[in-house]
């Protein structure tokens, strides 16, 4: 048979959540077009590719479904820590922040973008995209504070006026009729966290037309958690399309140990018939733009004490530092350490890191059936960013299956892979199945290891050998080879 590429003796773990099988995989073109038992040999030509997998694990190309790469799609097209995690496909647009829609020349407020649009919608971003030929898939959502920002400003705390949220209304509608899978809210985040729930009702409607779905950064993650929980349901509910909780946490000390209360009103919707699904990333610590987490006249002594610096244009000597160790050096406390830092010039731009997740949160997320894995990563590399970036596959597969066994390796995998697809419209992916998409990674289950750390945050993992993107070998033995094979998906086609 004609193949491109033959893996032999793979344990295949097919993304389904099925148990691992030993096979051989043949790939031609974009598409896996045989999966054999090691008995049924298949003959190839002189000329493919053959690779011994030597009883590796082969696995669908895993999915980052919560990712800021809006702007590093262009920035860093060669994605690489992403790719060296074996990632193959990522959502955009997430926590209400994304590429579009966008007034020509306008960087996006909140720094996530970072890059300058020369695109106003979907259909002018992809073009820039794929000329940018990144070197994985793509699928977008539009995020309400975007649009919000775009329409009424950045600063504007009332209801939007009958014009300006049909101008929104259609912003959602245009992104869905271009290909993006729905509509992402950051409520926690300006401009978002002004809006009322109807706001956000009616512009979830518009991607509910096209059958998108609601993903969001809800208003609260900590002492609010349970009304944030029922807020997205009611949304959900009311609008009638599926839910997509992100980086689902109980943040703050003191909510430690309440996330199976929210997870208790995820099933008790879930029960009633409802698509409630969500993701977490395995890290203790979350990260963000600093200038959103605090009042800068009245800043929250606790998150002080609990945050690091990773990217601080102001000051840069404190990247990679804990505010609490820069004011005890300076005699100060952390809070007076994060006000100098807000209000000093482009202290706006500061990304923090902040230490408020409970271990025992995240392995009883990860045990949830719905729970996918997103790393929520700031592509930032000029500073020291969340390890997350470059860690967050492999640290799953190392720490929580290998090491904690909190979850079974074929389950890890399914919530990288096939549970992703299928919320968010990635058609023939997820899935070694022959016919679908070559979207591929080989992995030593023995060896995979997260080498990203808060104090050295931009390594690549080890134990991931091969990833294949479309068909092409896009890292090959820990190399990237720079093929450039990604496509920006359309939802559900
Ligand atoms: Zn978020």
């Amino acid at each position: 048979m004609a193949a491109d590429l033959v893996v032999r003796n793979a344990v295949v773990i097919d993304g389904t959540g099925a148990d691992r099988t030993e096979a051989d995989v043949a790939v031609d073109g974009d598409r896996i077009t045989a999966v054999v038992p090691p008995g049924a040999r298949l003959d190839v030509d002189v000329s493919t590719n053959e690779i011994d997998a030597a009883g590796r694990v082969l696995a669908p190309g895993f999915v980052d479904v919560h990712t800021h790469d809006d702007g590093a799609l262009l920035r860093h097209p060669g994605m690489e820590f992403k790719l060296a995690q074996g990632c193959t496909s990522l959502v955009i647009g997430n926590c209400g922040f994304s590429s579009i829609p966008a007034a020509r020349g306008e960087i996006e407020p909140s720094g996530l973008i970072g890059v300058e649009p020369t695109w106003t919608d979907l259909d002018g971003y992809r073009s820039v995209v794929d000329a940018a030929k990144p070197a994985v898939n793509s699928m977008a959502l539009v995020g309400h504070n975007t649009m919000r920002s775009l329409e009424l400003g950045e600063r504007e705390k009332r209801e939007p006026t009958p014009v300006e949220l049909d101008a929104m209304r259609a912003h959602v509608r245009t992104a869905m009729e271009q290909g993006a899978c729905g509509f992402s809210t950051g409520l926690i985040y300006r401009p978002g966290r002004w809006s009322q729930t109807d706001e956000v009702i009616e512009l979830a409607r518009e991607a509910a037309a096209l059958g998108g779905i609601y993903a969001t950064h809800m208003r609260n993650e900590g002492d609010r958690l349970l009304e944030a929980v029922d807020e997205a349901i009611h949304i959900g509910r009311t609008a009638e399309l599926p839910v997509q909780i992100s980086h689902h946490k109980s943040a703050g000390k003191r909510n430690w140990g309440r996330i199976g209360l929210s997870l208790a009103k995820v099933d008790a919707a879930i029960a009633e018939g409802m698509d409630v699904t969500l993701d977490v990333y395995p890290y203790t610590a979350g990260s963000g733009p600093m200038a959103q987490y605090f009042d800068v006249d009245d800043i929250d002594a606790e998150l002080a004490e609990n945050i690091r610096f990773a990217t601080c244009p102001a000051f840069p000597e404190y990247e990679g530092r804990m505010a609490v160790g820069i004011a005890s050096e300076l005699g100060e406390t952390a809070s007076a350490v994060v006000h100098r830092v807000l209000t000093a010039p482009k202290g706006d731009r500061t990304l923090c890191i902040q230490f408020i997740i409970d271990e025992a949160d995240i392995e009883e997320n990860l045990r949830h059936p719905k729970m996918m894995v997103g790393s929520d990563g700031i592509p930032d590399l000029k500073g020291q960013p969340h390890p997350r970036l470059f860690g967050t596959f492999p640290r799953v597969l190392a720490h929580y299956v290998r090491e904690r066994q909190v979850i079974k390796l074929e389950d890890a995998v399914r919530r990288m892979t096939s549970l992703s697809c299928d919320r968010f419209g990635l058609v023939d992916r997820g899935r070694v199945v022959e016919g679908g998409f070559a979207d591929l990674v080989l992995f030593d289950p023995a060896t995979v290891l997260d080498t990203a750390t808060y104090d050295d945050p931009k390594q690549e993992p080890v134990g991931i050998d091969l990833v294949v993107v479309n068909g092409a070998i896009a890292l090959d033995q820990g190399q990237h080879t720079g093929v450039g094979t990604g496509r920006m998906l359309r939802y559900q086609a």
